[in-house]
């Protein structure tokens, strides 16, 4: 037995009984639940008010039933009855973001992973720790603007969708800088974005090991991001700033990518050293993340976020991509986290992948 994240009595009903997959109605619910059914699980939709219409339209990834509530941030009055449907809740970017880390963490009802990693994930300081003590290349972070020795990026905490960040090309460009809250400066890394969704099952004994189970690379994904991806049309930085026009990075879509073939010992090592220091800082991270890193032109991967739960990249692969092919036919994140429910449930190890 590996380790233990749940407690015996948080996962005998769902010994006796068949688990329902549920997850909240938006980010990458279609695929979550379009994956569960695949797998024979049932289904359950919660949102915030009425059902959205549009899962009308996708009947394959529609949930089996709803539970509707005036609003999300009242889903812990809700945990009786998520518990009497037998739920194991799948978080996604939208359900934990709208519900707060810190409530979702605190539900009573089976969650798919280790609740613990939120705490990690939401804090851009634990974060960073996290990932540098795992030996992990990370942006230099300047601790004043007189350290700054190359272009830099300003980022505000809690600045959503990169509103409000600072794009400096030297030190120069940020002289008479005046914050307007808490932020922080980092080198800005010059190359090209890439989103990379590993899977780490505790449960497999085959494949790349990495712990006692083993890492999977089923896709990569380019974020869409308004409107900093469209403004060199509009004219030089300086022009738009005297304009008022600021860079924003704000998420629009996804794009499906590869990546060079001789980068993936790098991307498979940065993967593995972020899941072993998971399992020493908090017993270890279930299921998907995200690695979003930047490759230099010297290729050189440098990760400045990652994710530690299915990212809505993943949509646009329900049903394999470049590299979920290579491990099993029609294979998207969803229907990958259903198997990893129905294996353990099969071997009696719920434990080890609820908490
Ligand atoms: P974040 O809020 O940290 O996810 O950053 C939002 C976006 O800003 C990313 O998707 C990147 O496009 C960009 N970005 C963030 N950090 C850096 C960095 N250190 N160097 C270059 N671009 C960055």
């Amino acid at each position: 037995m590996g380790v233990a994240l749940a407690s015996a009595a948080r996962v005998a009903p769902l010994v006796r009984h068949a688990p329902t997959i549920a997850t909240y109605c938006s980010h990458s619910s279609l695929q979550i639940f379009h994956g569960a059914k695949q797998e024979g699980f049932r289904t359950l939709g919660i949102c915030g008010g009425r059902p959205p219409r549009y899962y009308e339209a996708f009947p394959l990834a529609r949930p089996d039933a709803f539970l509707a509530i005036p609003r999300l941030a009242l889903l812990p009055r809700y945990a009786a009855r998520l518990n009497r449907e037998h739920a194991v809740l799948v978080p996604h970017g939208s359900f934990v973001e709208y519900l707060g880390p810190e409530k979702f963490a605190a539900l009573p009802v089976p969650v798919f992973g280790n609740r613990k990693v939120l705490a990690w994930e939401s804090d851009r300081e634990k974060e960073r720790e996290w990932l540098e003590s795992a030996g992990v290349r990370m942006p230099k972070r300047y601790e004043s603007i007189d350290d700054i020795d190359g272009p830099a990026i300003v980022k505000y905490y809690g600045a959503k969708g990169g509103k409000g960040f600072i794009l400096a090309k030297d030190r120069r460009t940020l002289e008479g800088f005046r914050p307007t809250g808490p932020y922080v400066i980092q080198q800005y890394v010059l190359g090209t974005r890439y989103y990379i969704h590993f899977f780490y099952s505790p449960l497999s004994r085959d494949g790349y090991r990495v712990g006692n189970g083993s890492l999977e690379l089923l896709g990569m994904d380019r974020r869409d991001e308004a409107n900093i991806d469209e403004l060199y049309k509009l004219g030089s930085q300086e022009e738009l700033l005297a304009a008022g026009i600021r860079p924003t990075f704000v998420v629009t879509g996804n794009v499906p990518v590869v990546l060079r073939e001789s980068l993936l010992p790098q991307v498979f090592d940065i993967g593995a050293r972020i899941v072993e220091r998971s399992i020493e800082l908090f017993g270890g991270m279930v299921g998907p993340f995200c690695v979003e890193g930047i490759v230099t032109e010297e290729l050189k991967f440098y990760v400045f976020e990652i994710s530690t739960r299915i990212v809505a990249g993943t949509n646009v692969f329900p049903s394999g991509s470049s590299y979920a092919d290579l491990v099993a036919p029609h294979l998207s994140m969803g229907r990958r986290m259903a198997l990893e429910i129905a294996r353990a449930r099969h071997e009696g190890r719920l434990r080890e992948v609820l908490s």
